[in-house]
């Protein structure tokens, strides 16, 4: 991906980027997670969670330290999850005490994608432990080769097990200088759950290449495989009416996908159609594959059908 420069695409020229914009990024993780998403995660969470609060709410200073990196293909993460903040992201216990210019932090991060690869991470702590999200947390940016950063172990998954690493991220009295906070001291709550507006659209796109990818194989093998005389996609009954099933639910999520991208890309937040385009597209992701295994009966997916995907 570095080769061919699809990291650039999201970053302004500005920056050393290609400034091709949010519709065209949701647009290649799609096509790469049509052949692996784990890949695409890699390129998403560089862009979409580790780029995008940059580029939202980092100084001029930290946008040209950080995103002239990643332009040339350096990998950022986002770390937000803890042991004790899934969903509840408020509730995270990660602290940074300020000393002098600079502020120390200690904490757990959870399921940090990139973790293996990341240069960079942007992550969030408690700066006034009385406000929590009202005011009380802050997001900054730190190198991952700064003293007292570690990885404690990497996360086993049960998918996105290609390139896409998860790991345990370990704060030890790490020093961050202040000019690294992204966006405004104790703002950092609202930083985050803006960049998670966009991370929601970018997971959409992944979940919509999955289901493409295999409704295009199902239907293949269907017009392919014959029983009782005839190829399996002639049976109306059993195996057309899942096609059409298929088919309009991943029209249904490309539509919300793409439309979430749109009014992001014009400067709208779509908090409502980016969380629908991420249900919807992932529940349409888990349908479609189920459906998929049965039109396979007990068959896999064969070489050819992999190749004319050039996987
Ligand atoms: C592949 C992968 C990559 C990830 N990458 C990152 C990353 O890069 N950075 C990062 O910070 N995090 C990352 N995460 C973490 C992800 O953001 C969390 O998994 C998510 O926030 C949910 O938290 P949890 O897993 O602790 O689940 P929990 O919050 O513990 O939820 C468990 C269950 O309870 C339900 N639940 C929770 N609250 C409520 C409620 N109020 N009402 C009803 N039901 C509720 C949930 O829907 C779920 O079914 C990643 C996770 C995965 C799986």
């Amino acid at each position: 991906m570095r080769a061919l420069g699809l990291f650039s695409i999201y970053i302004p020229e500005k920056y050393g980027g290609a400034g091709l914009g949010f519709e065209l990024l949701v647009r290649v993780i799609e096509e790469i997670s049509k052949a692996c998403p784990s890949t695409a995660l890699v390129l998403d969470g560089a862009l979409t969670l580790f780029a995008e609060p940059i580029l939202m709410f980092g100084s001029e200073e930290l946008k040209k330290r950080y995103l002239t990196q990643v332009a040339q293909g350096a990998v950022g993460g986002l770390a937000i999850t803890e042991p004790g903040a899934g969903s509840d992201a408020a509730s995270i216990r990660t602290t940074a005490v300020r000393k002098g210019s600079s502020f120390v932090v200690n904490g757990t991060k959870l399921f940090i994608s990139n973790g293996r690869i990341a240069k960079f991470f942007v992550f969030d702590a408690v700066t006034d432990s009385g406000k929590r999200h009202r005011g009380g947390i802050t997001t900054f940016v730190v190198d991952a080769g700064t003293p007292g950063l570690r990885i404690s172990r990497d996360i086993r998954k049960m998918g996105l097990r290609g390139g896409s690493s998860t790991v345990e991220l370990v704060f030890e009295d790490v020093e961050v200088p202040e000019e690294n906070i992204v966006g405004q001291l104790n703002d950092g709550f609202r930083v985050i759950m803006e960049t998670l507006d966009a991370g929601r659209i970018g997971i959409a796109a992944q979940a919509l290449g999955i289901a493409e990818a295999a409704y295009e194989e199902a239907l293949e093998y269907s017009k392919n495989r014959k029983q009782f005389g005839q190829a399996i996609s002639e049976f109306e009954g059993g195996i057309q009416f899942k096609l059409a099933d298929m088919a309009t639910r991943i029209e249904a999520s490309r539509l919300l996908t793409y439309e979430a991208a749109r009014l992001w890309a014009v400067g709208q937040r779509a908090i409502k159609l980016a969380s629908m385009a991420k249900m919807y597209a992932s529940e349409t992701a888990m349908f479609v594959a189920k459906e998929a295994i049965q039109i396979f009966g007990g068959a896999t997916a064969t070489p050819r059908t992999l190749t004319s995907r050039g996987t």
